[in-house]
């Protein structure tokens, strides 16, 4: 047997973290398997699903890796398999027409509600006589398909992460609605069984996704044994929760994909921390390693029941040791665009070995791409602004004195270099009696506009590369005489 496993998001919203673990999941489980990972996009809910979202879906994943080997397939270009299916099951007595109204079904909850009851559907259009149908249609009423539900029936199945689960026909709210009528009849297909026709047609082996879906499993399962198909494995992952263990929703500052990429997560610190969240490798102290490696060790006996919280200080670190191992030249092409986001411009001999260098300076300060933005800004901007640290530092005994001493050397310097950087700082130690602190601080502050930051020399040798340590010197002795 080949594994075909799917993924069936539904594009009312960009790549949800949610979707992109469970897409994680099924990659995985397809790669090790070596078999076949699906891409279907379920765009029946007209309303709410957008092209733009299915872009965002499509994106988000290639971002993460998370290649697929077929479709995209969308469910709104196979209604045609739906009404036949719908018809299938018409003609085998499987499923009826409903014509009870809104009205009545609201009054039918209300007095279920009075009786302290769950709200179901009580079956009573089950048995219609051809004239009831008749007279209902005269009347005017629309109707639904309904699929029977036999409230004595056991479903029962071995779920890959959650073991055995039983449910009740009588706890699946009555006669299940599977598509709606349209003017030209049956019409938009339901959730519940647009996804059986399509897993049935496309011969899915797994169906792994959130277990928010658990409800309707029961209900699937009814359906195959209707179509007469192979019921595939079930494997339902646990939720996402925040650290209050609360499901991960938009309160938490995060939802999407995108945000995470714009918030300067890479993708594979990402994807490596999605699949950390609800499943462990057989060592658990390999925790940094590629969606490959993980394939080979992939199972669901490792996948967690319970829920998987979400720990940002964890993710952080993962992203920044991605960062910190990663070659100069690709982080570089990563933090430009952040750059360009902060409308830093790249004119006055900020060229790309520059770039480079300047990327090698902060480089193992990242923690996020974003926060390159921060640190590099003293190196983009023509003039700096003094932190109050900074124009206390200049305005220290010596301060003065030492930067003029600085400027001076500089003088007969037309490009730096470090060693003699370093001799200027010595000779002007030595010339004005200073203490070596003090003379560097003053520098730093002079330079950066602040009194923290990477390496002193190294920052001082790319500002003069493109001219701006005198221009910052004199601005500094102003400000400290
Ligand atoms: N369209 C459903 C969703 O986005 C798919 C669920 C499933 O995998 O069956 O939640």
């Amino acid at each position: 047997m080949t594994v075909r496993v799917r993924l069936a998001p539904s594009p009312t919203g960009n790549l949800h973290i949610g979707t992109a673990r469970t897409a994680v999941f099924n990659w995985l489980f397809a790669r090790h398997h070596g078999g076949k990972f699906i891409l279907r996009i379920e765009d029946t809910d007209l309303e709410r699903s957008r092209p733009e979202y299915t872009e965002s879906i499509l994106a988000g994943l290639s971002w993460l890796g998370l290649n697929w080997d077929e479709g995209p397939f969308f469910q709104s270009q196979r209604l045609d398999m739906y009404k036949e299916a719908v018809g299938k099951l018409l003609e085998q007595g499987l499923a009826y027409r409903c014509y009870t109204t809104s009205e009545e079904l609201e009054a039918l909850r209300e007095a279920q509600k009075a009786r302290g009851e769950a709200p179901r559907y009580d079956n009573r259009h089950r048995n219609l006589t051809p004239e009831q149908e008749a007279a209902y249609q005269a009347e005017g009423r629309s109707f639904v398909i309904r699929f029977q539900i036999d409230h004595e029936r056991e479903i029962v199945w071995n779920d890959l992460v959650r073991g055995t689960m039983t449910w009740r026909g009588s706890d699946l709210g009555g006669d299940m609605v599977i598509a709606r009528a349209s003017e030209a009849g049956i019409g938009q297909p339901l959730y519940n069984f647009a996804v059986v026709v399509d897993d049935i047609d496309m011969q899915i082996t797994h169906v792994i996704r959130g277990e928010d879906h658990i409800a309707n499993t029961a209900k699937q399962i009814l359906l195959y044994e209707a179509f007469g198909a192979k019921i595939p494995e079930f494997a339902h992952t646990p939720l996402i929760l925040n650290m209050e263990g609360r499901k991960l929703s938009k309160r938490d500052g995060v939802t999407s994909i995108t945000d995470f990429q714009n918030m300067g997560f890479t993708p594979e610190g990402l994807v490596n921390y999605m699949t950390l969240l609800g499943w462990s490798p057989p060592d658990s102290t390999e925790e940094i390693f590629t969606l490959e490696t993980a394939a080979k060790e992939f199972s669901f006996e490792r996948v967690n029941k319970a829920g998987a919280k979400f720990d940002w200080a964890k993710l952080d670190w993962l992203n920044s040791q991605y960062i910190h191992n990663m070659p100069i030249d690709k982080l570089t092409d990563l933090v430009i665009p952040f750059w360009q986001t902060a409308e830093f411009t790249f004119a006055g001999g900020r060229e790309r070995p520059w770039l480079e260098q300047l990327v090698t300076l902060i480089s193992q300060s990242l923690t996020r791409l974003v926060d390159a933005v921060a640190m590099s800004q003293p190196f983009f901007s023509e003039t700096v602004e003094f932190s109050e640290e900074a124009s206390q530092q200049l305005k220290q005994e010596g301060s003065a004195v030492a930067l003029q001493g600085i400027f001076t050397a500089l003088e007969n310097q037309p490009q730096l270099l470090e060693a003699t950087a370093q001799d200027i700082i010595k000779q002007v130690v030595k010339e004005q009696k200073l203490k070596k602190g003090l003379v560097m601080r003053s520098l730093r502050a002079a330079l950066t506009g602040d009194v923290h930051g990477p390496d002193l020399i190294q920052s001082w040798l790319l500002l003069n590369q493109i001219g701006l340590d005198k221009p910052r010197l004199s601005q500094a002795i102003t400000a400290a005489s």
